[in-house]
């Protein structure tokens, strides 16, 4: 489902040349679950944010079903982004004066769909949070408002589920139910990558890809 040939990408700091990829290959088939971990500075985000088309390498090929990524127009871009893939991030990155309902419905408003709030209740559901639909983030644990965002990254129904250290700012336990959520969801057919660099939560993945400098330098199977 998802292919990635050769990736490179460079960032220049002040004269100083990064290369946060560094010639990243690999292949992730639809329905895995894969963590991918590595030192801070390794890559990992950047990797990322390619895999959810946030941003485009310098060279390389990544081929997301059965596009081309690079290939695709603005438009089609957008509506992959928007459409295929879910994102979850270490920060939850909610809007603050919405309700859980409101920051889950939004994916959907976007898109010009009637349904929203129905879907949105669905996906609190799935979340285990029917009965905190009315509150704002503020009135919400950090595991709860990570639900809300996992509510938010599945509402759309995408192919693909990306989240960047979705427990860094979860105590053990709190990090823990959100990865049996992740499991839940993986047990339902969705294909799941995330970023970790707790090796706990790697091992509710299949498949664990390491990055170092850029670089695959170990990737295993359970
Ligand atoms: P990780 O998520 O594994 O911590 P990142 O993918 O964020 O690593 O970063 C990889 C490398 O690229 C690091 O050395 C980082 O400092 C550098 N980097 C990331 N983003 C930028 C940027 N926008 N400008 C310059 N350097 C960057
Ligand atoms: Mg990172």
């Amino acid at each position: 489902m998802i292919q990635a040939e050769s990736l490179f990408k460079t960032y220049t700091l002040g004269g100083e040349i990064i290369r946060a990829l560094d010639g990243i290959s690999m292949t992730i088939n639809s329905g895995e679950m894969v963590a991918i971990t590595g030192a801070s500075g390794s890559g990992k985000s950047t990797l990322m944010h390619i895999l959810g088309c946030l941003d485009q390498p310098d060279s390389g090929r990544y081929i997301l079903g059965e596009e081309d990524m690079a290939q695709l127009s603005q438009n089609r871009l957008a509506e992959v982004r928007n459409r295929q893939i879910g994102f979850v991030f270490q920060t939850f990155n909610l809007l603050p004066r919405m309700s859980a309902l409101e920051n889950v419905e939004l994916p959907l408003l976007y898109a010009g769909r009637k349904d929203a709030k129905e879907r949105a209740e669905e996906a609190l559901n799935v979340v285990g949070l029917s009965d905190r639909m009315r509150h704002e983030p503020s009135q919400l644990s950090g595991g709860q408002r990570q639900r809300v965002a996992v509510a938010r990254a599945i509402v759309s129904d995408p192919i693909l589920i990306l989240a960047d250290e979705p427990t860094g700012n979860l105590d053990t336990k709190t990090g823990d139910d959100i990865m049996a959520l992740f499991s839940d969801l993986n047990n339902n057919g969705r294909t799941i990558i995330m970023v970790t660099h707790e090796q706990y939560i790697a091992d509710h993945c299949q498949r664990q890809i390491c990055l170092k400098d850029g670089q695959i330098v170990e990737s295993h199977v359970k």
